[in-house]
């Protein structure tokens, strides 16, 4: 019988390996490996499972890796320093000098700046296209192109990808995908399962969920992710053996998590929806009853002044990222979209009135009631 979710987040994962049959697994903090004698270490080479180096590979990365493997329900995955390196692994297990990728035109900034100012000047060349126009990113196809690359729900207006889709396309013109599964975490999509090549974690955001650690994953099918690996140990972007252990730490609740805050999120939707100095309100509605991730991103009405409302918050903290347990406030146009030049700003809708909410796991009437008064205690 295959375990459902909520059973395999804790018994499918996270496996303590060793003979000390400690209940929590150990962390194997250390930076190379010990050997007895030549032949022990020629064994190494011979892939005898021991480790060798802590870059190249450790326990606790190892498992991190392979528990969002389990999640996602693909064969293999590897840890990284960050949710960048992880794409950057993905990509570049797919992506050399001289080919070309298409890209959803609302990625995440970090993403949308490696492919645009690094990967450019490493001869991979990104077209950003709409990827809610299935005939402009089939335009947007080259001889060239390798890769799809796109993201399960963006950010700031949670947009949802049709993946079916993307991945048709790719399979017709015979190219990989690489989809970024950060905002809606293998708890409401598996996308492996959905046919997708790569699937890209920050586990930064929910797969750690505790705001303590920066880290994360990529996952698909073993050859892919041997490449990844690859990329990962020969350009230093491996993950730290307690960033990982912490990581995992942080995993075993993520169904937990991700019920409540999804369903937490889904109130607020609501409640903002009928709140009549909000002028909107963008969230999944239609997907999932009980919510669709945790994120929900408002525009306020012209009547609401925006520095006031930050500073009406209460114990809801400004923090420019998303994802923990407690509930947060993100600014947009100030922050993550910075960059962007005014004309984009406007064309996506960035305005000054847009907030990124990241709703945690506190009382649902209290968050709810948090963002009412700070509404109201910011009325012009
Ligand atoms: C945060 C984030 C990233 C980057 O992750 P880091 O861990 O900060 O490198 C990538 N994609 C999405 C959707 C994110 O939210």
């Amino acid at each position: 019988m295959a375990e459902r979710f909520e059973t395999l987040v804790l018994h499918g994962t996270c496996k303590v390996k060793g003979n000390i049959k400690s209940k929590a697994a150990p962390i194997y903090q250390t930076s190379a490996f010990t050997f007895g004698d030549l032949d022990e270490l020629e064994g190494f080479y011979h892939g005898e499972g021991n480790y060798l180096y802590s870059r190249v590979g450790n326990p606790n990365t190892d498992e991190l890796g392979a528990a969002v493997a389990a999640l996602e329900g693909a064969p293999a995955g590897v840890a990284a320093s960050s949710g960048l390196s992880a794409i950057l692994a993905g990509i570049l297990a797919v992506a050399k000098n001289g080919d070309h990728i298409v890209a959803a035109e609302d990625v995440y900034g970090g993403s949308y700046h490696m492919l645009k100012a690094e990967l450019s000047g490493l001869g991979i060349e990104t077209t950003f296209v709409s990827f809610k126009d299935l005939k402009s990113i089939e335009g947007a196809i080259t001889e060239k192109t390798k890769l799809l690359y796109t993201e399960s729900i963006t950010n700031p207006f949670l947009r949802v990808e049709n993946v079916e889709e993307v991945v048709k396309i790719a399979k017709k013109h015979g190219i990989y995908t690489l989809v970024d599964n950060t905002f809606a975490t293998p708890y409401h999509c598996r996308l492996f399962l959905e046919g997708v090549d790569l699937v890209a974690h920050s586990a930064t955001k929910y797969i750690g969920g505790h705001s303590d650690v920066t880290a994360g994953v990529i996952v698909g099918g073993a050859e892919l992710i041997d490449k990844a690996r690859a990329r990962i140990v020969n350009l230093g972007l491996n993950l730290s053996p307690f960033e990982a252990w912490l990581t995992c730490r942080g995993l075993k609740t993520l169904a937990l998590r991700m019920k409540a805050q999804s369903e937490n999120a889904k109130e607020l939707a609501e409640s903002l929806r009928d709140n009549r100095n909000v002028r909107k309100v963008y969230y999944p509605f239609e997907r999932g009853e009980k919510g669709y991730g945790a994120v929900v991103t408002v525009e306020l009405g012209q009547e609401v002044d925006i520095h006031r409302f930050f500073r009406s918050l209460g114990w809801v903290k400004i923090v420019p990222t998303l994802a923990g347990v407690v509930t947060s406030v993100s600014h947009p146009l100030k922050t993550s979209h910075r960059a962007l030049p005014p004309e984009a700003q406007e064309e996506l809708g960035i305005t000054m009135s847009v907030v990124r909410i990241s709703v945690g796991i506190e009382n649902s009437g209290d968050i709810i009631g948090q963002f009412d008064k700070a509404i109201e205690m910011a009325l012009i």
